[in-house]
């Protein structure tokens, strides 16, 4: 049976480390965070951010803007927030009404405040090794291998899924950390045989429990990042789920993150981790 990676303990850790940090040092970090329109889901999100930086003494600027906001206006704002001192890091809740261009939203933060990491900059600098803010996710599993004690550098890892959040910069990370990185996707052959020659498998294809023992070679370390709100089996729509069948996988995986309380928490914590490292200009 897979030992348990802690994603609940590991967070709290790193956001106790935030906490410590910005009140032995005085530091004065602040996050402004802009949702367009009402999602439900993305109102969850940004309340836990919110949460999440009282929690660590840094300050929250909120911005709730109707659905009807036009893309200047919000261009307005950002460019705002760029000039103002004060403010360490600028996050627009994703994904954004239809007439709004993200491409256009994200490239207009500054990339000194691009928490999220999402720019081509920070991006750029991932992909080449420079400085550069590192988006939450992927940044967020490096944490749970490392503090877990797991072994990256020299491993056959295998990243599934190749969205511009979670698997690009995913696999960029592995590489700069030494591991051998294959990346697979919906049109990749082959695909379960593949799976099975990683010693590190992180799922990232927003398909509920697909991932099963047939993808899974004996002892691998399980990372499942896919977060669905209903189980296919239950149809309970309270329930949370990932991509991996936990079930049977925890049978042969030597480790395997749990979904919820893997990957989902680290995101937040990996945020507040951005922000005070701007708030240090660490990353210039
Ligand atoms: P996405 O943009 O939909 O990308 C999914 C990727 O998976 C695509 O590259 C797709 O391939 C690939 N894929 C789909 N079906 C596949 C299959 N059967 N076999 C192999 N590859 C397949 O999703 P995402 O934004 O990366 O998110 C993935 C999951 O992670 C979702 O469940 C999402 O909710 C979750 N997520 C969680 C967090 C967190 O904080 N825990 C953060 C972000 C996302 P193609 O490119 O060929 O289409």
């Amino acid at each position: 049976m897979a030992v348990l990676i802690d994603g609940k303990k590991i967070s709290q850790e790193i956001k106790d480390e935030v906490r410590d940090e910005i009140s032995k040092k005085g530091i004065q970090a602040s996050l402004a965070v802009i949702i367009v329109g009402d999602d439900p889901a993305s109102r969850v999100y940004v309340r836990n951010k919110k949460e999440a930086c009282e929690y660590c003494g840094i300050r929250s600027l909120s911005y709730e803007l109707p659905e009807e906001t036009a893309e200047e206006e919000l261009l307005a704002l950002i460019n705002k927030l760029n000039a103002d001192d004060s403010v360490d890091g600028i996050l627009v809740q994703l994904p954004l009404p239809d007439h709004i261009n993200e491409d256009s939203i994200i490239e207009a933060i500054d990339p000194m405040k691009d928490v999220d990491g999402f720019s081509r900059r920070s991006v750029g600098a991932l992909s080449i090794g420079t400085k550069g803010f590192v988006s939450c996710t992927p940044a967020g599993i490096i944490e749970l291998l490392k503090r877990s004690g797991i072994e990256i550098a020299g491993k056959e890892c295998v990243v599934m899924g190749r969205s511009n959040i979670v698997g690009k910069p995913m696999a960029m990370l592995m590489l700069r950390e030494n591991a051998t990185v294959t990346v697979v996707h919906s049109r990749t052959r082959h695909i379960e045989d593949i799976c099975r020659r990683a010693d590190i498998l992180i799922v990232a294809i927003g398909k509920p429990r697909l991932i099963t023992h047939d993808y899974v070679k004996d002892g691998a370390v399980v990372i499942d990042v896919g977060i669905h709100r209903v189980d296919p089996d239950t149809n309970n729509g309270r329930k949370l789920c990932g991509d991996v069948d936990f079930d049977e996988v925890s049978q042969i995986a030597s480790a395997i993150t749990p979904v919820p309380g893997g990957v989902g928490p680290m995101t937040i914590a990996m945020l507040m981790k951005n922000v005070l490292l701007s708030a240090g200009n660490k990353i210039k």
